[in-house]
């Protein structure tokens, strides 16, 4: 096709350019998100929705203990269909990568189970970094989750600008030096908490984030999950 001529002249823009092309010829949604095959209207094609489900190796939220008082459930291992949903979503800010992800959600095991007075709140990101990736996938995440388990969403923390350096390049120590003083509630908590993220790496993110809302006053914190990183390093 005269389109795959011009991305091969253009080098290495090309897969991007290419991207550009498709959504030009195939209207938004037609294209699956992660092999780029005609998906009929969604998100992902029949096939990588397939996989999403069956990948991953936790059929159903598996849980960690952060802390003593620290629940954390994740859906999926961080590989596959699931990793390259969320990197869409994070890096080239494809906020329809969330859809999927949200899906994965339901059928809702009996634990957790939250009351409806629970407000579903992200990890704030800093501002520095929003503005450079042009999306709050953090954001998204919580209100596709707080909108499946009919909840209410709300920003509870807020990120100061420290000049912190990306936790990914970070190994543990630097990440719990590097987040120490990075949040603070938003408001007065006096409700039970939902705390979503896209992947628990460390689980330090969470941790810092939980210590904000207890400041606040919360007493009942769950963290939600996307994806995890293997066991080891929790
Ligand atoms: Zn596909």
């Amino acid at each position: 096709m005269a389109h795959d001529a011009m991305v091969r002249r253009l080098g290495e823009n090309g897969a991007a350019i290419r991207r550009f092309v498709m959504d030009l010829i195939y209207p938004e949604g037609a294209v699956c998100r992660t092999c780029g095959r005609i998906s009929g209207g969604d998100v992902l094609c029949p096939e990588c929705a397939e996989r999403l489900q069956r990948d991953g190796g936790l059929f159903a939220w598996a849980r960690d203990d952060l802390e003593p008082d620290l629940p954390a459930y994740s859906l999926r291992l961080h590989d596959g269909i699931a990793r390259q949903l969320i990197l869409r979503l994070k890096h080239q800010a494809e906020a329809c990568a969330a859809r999927p992800l949200a899906d994965l959600l339901i059928p809702l095991p009996d634990e957790p189970a939250f009351p409806p007075d629970t407000v579903v709140t992200w990890v704030t990101m800093p501002e520095s970094r929003r503005r450079e990736r042009f999306i709050d996938h953090g954001r998204i995440l919580a209100s596709a989750t707080a909108e499946k388990l009919s909840l209410s969403c709300r920003q509870l923390i807020v990120r100061r600008e420290t000049g912190e350096r990306n936790q990914a390049s970070l190994n543990r120590l630097d990440r719990e030096k590097n987040l120490q003083h990075a949040f603070d509630p938003a408001e007065r908590i006096s409700f039970p908490v939902l705390l979503v993220d896209d992947v628990l790496t460390t689980g330090t993110t969470a941790r810092r984030c939980a210590d904000a809302l207890r400041r606040g006053g919360a007493q009942r914190i769950t963290v939600l999950t996307f994806t995890r990183a293997s066991r080891s390093g929790l």
